[in-house]
């Protein structure tokens, strides 16, 4: 197709998959007008950046602002028309009608390629004093002052955020840091319900540590309310009271599918609107893009929707490309990468979770390493735990997930790297990373990892996954008397102790007949153990994944 055959390109949605098809439309195309329509006041802003300039950590609003109208007017000739909202798609007459909010006209827009990139909007379920003031959920600038100002303006500092996704715990790390005394509720029992458990608990550690009250397995039941409709707090499922005058839900996302549902265009079983590879609906001229579409999610090759920034990026400048041009290179699969800090840990994630693995059928096994960020001996180093999920059959990697105090997004996104490419355990197990003391080790916690998932594909080793039943086991602590005192291990109060370097000498005090299972502090004694034992005759070894560090977050 030749650029010069596109005349008109219509995006709807001015943000992070609107205004990324936008300027790649133009880049790629200098002869086609391009109209870029926002129903809000504000273009290309940085949500992500939202919570940290409620929280002061970002200074200045401007800074929100990643491209003005004026800039993209200017520099790329877009014709941005904010507070103008598509109401309806025509696709015989290839026409969208907008409503110009500021004027309050409505007028048709004819277009020759059509890219949706509405979005979501928060979830928020229909709670008694859900209408009350100081109730906030947060997407946009309109939403951020609000809060900011409701902040601002709150004497008494005290704040709960219910939902401890993402954007939950994100909002009570900065409310702290504005000085409010926050609490944090989920229903599920865990916060960071996406994650594993074992990987979610050092996050809800540290915000008690940071002085956060958490409630986990209890939801929101009703919005407390005063005689003047403002909020004083929120009543839990359990009954339970919890005074706040700044009320912030973070309970997800549902895609804006309006206006595709009124066009006909596809709606997948993911819940978002069908997409080919180039973006495309089932009616090839219009496009589909960010939070309101669905990706092919890399682990199970499936449709799913997956709401992070990182993809509508992508998938907005490709798709305002092969609007431009009739061609592009085909949206990759999403293995839903994502990260969050709070407070002094970090955790991220890319493919499935054990978790969802199970959730979704699929055979997957994990180990658990806990290791050094960097070499021990060199200041600074911290423990960074990591979950790696691959196919017990292949070895291919399937998912990991980490969390610590520093090093958790290098390994996340070496992993998400290793995903894409399909790689097995075995690759990873062979992967040159670059080390010195102050950056690594030289059995990087992937290798690690690896190592351990490779052992138990030879065979060499079994592990039984951290919070099993212990009942009816052997079970052999080889740490030393006084690691057992101090941290036993939980679930297990028949455990023989016996040291891993005393372990030859006492072998007599085991039966090797019995389903045994060691553990350790971390895995790695564990190890050693179980490969003496099973060289000494022992039938059924298991090391428990992680040891008691990991045991004990999740039992
Ligand atoms: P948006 O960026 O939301 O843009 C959609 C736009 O379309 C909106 O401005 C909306 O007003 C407009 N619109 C809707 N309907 C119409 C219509 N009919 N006519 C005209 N305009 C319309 N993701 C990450 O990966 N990492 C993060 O750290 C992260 N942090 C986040 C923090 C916050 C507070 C929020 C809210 C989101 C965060 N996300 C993060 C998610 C990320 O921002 C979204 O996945 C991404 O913005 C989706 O892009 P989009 O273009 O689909 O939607």
């Amino acid at each position: 197709m030749s650029t010069q055959a596109v005349t008109t390109i219509v995006i709807v949605g001015g943000v992070a998959g609107g205004a990324s098809a936008a300027t790649r439309a133009r880049r790629m195309n200098e002869h086609a007008e391009i109209i870029l329509l926002e129903k809000d006041e504000h273009v290309s802003f940085a949500n992500c950046g939202l919570p940290y300039y409620i929280g002061g950590e970002i200074a200045e609003r401007q800074k929100l602002l990643v491209a003005t109208p004026q800039f993209l007017a200017c520099r790329f000739r877009i014709d941005v028309r904010t507070r103008q909202e598509v109401r309806s798609i025509d696709r015989t007459a290839k026409s969208v009608t907008v409503l110009n909010h500021a004027s309050g006209e409505t007028y048709h827009l004819t277009y020759d390629k059509l890219i949706l990139a509405p979005g979501a909007v928060p979830l928020v379920p229909p709670l008694p004093g859900g209408d009350a003031a100081n109730v906030f959920t947060l997407r946009n600038m309109a939403d951020t002052d609000g809060i900011k100002s409701a902040a601002d303006g709150c004497s008494s500092k005290r704040a709960v955020v219910v939902g401890s996704g993402y954007i939950g715990l994100e909002m009570v790390e900065q409310l702290v840091r504005q000085g409010f005394q926050v609490a944090l509720a989920e229903l599920q029992p865990q916060v960071l319900p996406l994650m594993d458990a074992e990987i979610a608990q050092p996050l809800e550690d540290a915000l008690r540590r940071h002085g956060v009250t958490v409630y986990v397995g209890d939801g929101i039941k009703r919005i407390l309310t005063d005689d003047r409709n403002a909020a004083t707090g929120i009543e839990l499922q359990s009954g339970q009271a919890v005074q706040a005058d700044l009320v912030i839900l973070g309970l997800g996302v549902r895609p804006n599918l309006s206006l595709a549902e009124q066009a006909g265009l596809t709606i997948g079983s993911g819940g978002g609107i069908a997409a080919n590879e180039y973006q495309q609906t089932n009616d090839p001229d219009i496009y589909a893009v960010g939070d309101a579409c669905e990706y092919v999610f890399g682990p199970t090759g499936q449709p799913q929707r997956i709401a992070l920034a990182g993809p509508a990026n992508r998938a907005g400048r490709l798709a305002g490309e092969h609007a431009a041009t009739g061609r592009s290179m085909p949206m990759a699969p999403v293995f839903g990468t994502s990260i969050v800090r709070v407070f002094d840990r970090t955790a991220a994630l890319t493919g499935l979770t054990a978790k969802l693995a199970a959730c979704l059928g699929i055979p997957a096994r994990s180990v658990t390493v806990v290791a050094n960020q960097h070499a021990g001996y060199f200041p600074g180093a911290a423990m960074l735990t990591l979950k790696l999920t691959f196919d017990p059959s292949t070895g291919r990697v399937l998912g990991a997930q980490a969390v610590g105090a520093d090093g958790v997004d290098k390994r996340i996104d070496v992993l998400a790297t290793a995903l894409a490419f399909g790689a097995t355990v075995r690759d990873l197990a062979g992967l040159d990373l670059a080390y010195a003391p102050p950056f690594g080790s030289a059995k990087d916690p992937i290798h690690l990892a690896a190592f351990a998932a490779c052992n138990q594909l030879d065979g060499i080793e079994q592990f039984l996954d951290a919070d099993a039943d212990l009942s009816g086991q052997q079970v052999v602590d080889v740490r030393t008397a006084a690691e057992v005192k101090q941290t036993p291990l939980a679930g297990a109060p028949g455990a023989i102790n016996i040291p891993v370097d005393e372990l030859r000498q006492r072998l007599g005090e085991l039966d090797p007949s019995a389903p045994t299972v060691v553990s350790c502090g971390v895995g790695l004694r564990g190890h050693v153990a179980a490969r003496i034992l099973k060289q000494h005759g022992f039938a059924d070894v298991k090391n428990l994944s992680g040891g008691a560090t990991i045991r004990n977050r999740i039992v």
